[in-house]
């Protein structure tokens, strides 16, 4: 019999990727700037272009979308993007069924990061296990051993937004001081100057950086007790001069009486663990 063929989108604030799988081998790949200013219409456009001929070329007949943003599981329809206007409600798994002949399944990225490194990346095996996204944004996704949990309606896992330093600076949310107002690339440029891989090769900027990174997933680890935490995204590239420091500040802060695991690790994945989880979607591995 020959291999299936599954298409995989990763849709994000600043960049488009997608691949056709073979079986479990990524055989084709591309990646585009997202135009935030086109809203769904540019991406749903952009998606068919690159798609179509691999479409044909491979017989694709299954997809599996990470979106930038909330997503209703059970609806399959994008709640919004936080980040591009236009998208509010929009039934991108019916637009591309119209468009390309092809069934999705779709789920917020940081769900889909989780199934990526769950199944294909440093995560295997590690049950329950918590993927955390640190790039334009933050956000998580909680691999169980029964699968994905969503929450009561998807909204489980938005670590981003939880507040670490009480009145810190006011986020994009509204709150102040949440995860993602102090920790996220969108900031970094604004709060001091130089993007994230500048910054983050300054040991004594990482210390300061640790502090209220390590609250997030402190919280984290007191909620989930999760097997163990893959964090994804730009930022994890930095490596050991941001994991080191970050585990020594994580033992600092978690009280002396708990045993629970504190195993903090990067994503094995690199760019595409979205694309990879994006593979067990399509696949029924959620
Ligand atoms: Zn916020």
């Amino acid at each position: 019999m020959p291999a299936t063929h599954t298409l995989a989108v990763d849709i994000g604030g600043t960049k488009l990727t997608l691949g056709v799988f073979r079986g479990e081998q990524l055989i084709e790949r591309v990646s585009t700037p997202t135009d935030r200013s086109g809203g769904p219409q540019w991406m749903l456009n952009e998606i068919v272009r690159i798609a179509s001929p691999w479409v044909r070329q491979y017989s694709i007949e299954r997809c599996g979308i990470g979106f930038g943003g909330p997503v209703n599981s059970r609806t399959q329809q994008v709640i919004c993007s936080t980040h591009v206007e236009g998208w509010l409600n929009f039934d991108l798994v019916a637009a591309l069924k119209a468009r390309l002949g092809v069934s999705s399944v779709m789920d917020r990225d940081t769900m889909v990061g989780a199934l990526g490194e769950g199944f294909y990346g440093a995560g295997r095996g590690a049950r329950p296990l918590f993927y955390m996204t640190i790039s334009t944004g933050i956000g998580g996704g909680l691999l169980t051993d029964s699968g994905l949990y969503h929450g009561y309606d998807s909204f489980a896992c938005e670590i981003g937004h939880h507040a670490v330093v009480p009145d810190g600076p006011e986020c994009l949310c509204g709150a102040r001081g949440c995860l993602e107002r102090l920790c996220a690339g969108i900031w970094f440029e604004r709060d001091y100057g130089q993007p994230a891989s500048i910054k983050l090769r300054d040991p004594e900027f990482v210390k300061q950086y640790v502090r209220p990174l390590a609250r997030g997933l402190k919280n984290c680890i007191m909620f989930l007790n999760p097997a163990r935490i893959v964090i994804g995204g730009g930022i994890s590239k930095a490596g050991d001069a941001l994991f080191t420091p970050l585990r020594e500040e994580m033992s600092r802060q978690i009280p002396a009486w708990s045993r629970a695991t504190v195993d903090v690790v990067p994503a094995a994945l690199a760019d595409d663990s979205i694309l990879w989880g994006a593979l067990a979607l399509a696949n029924g591995r959620y």
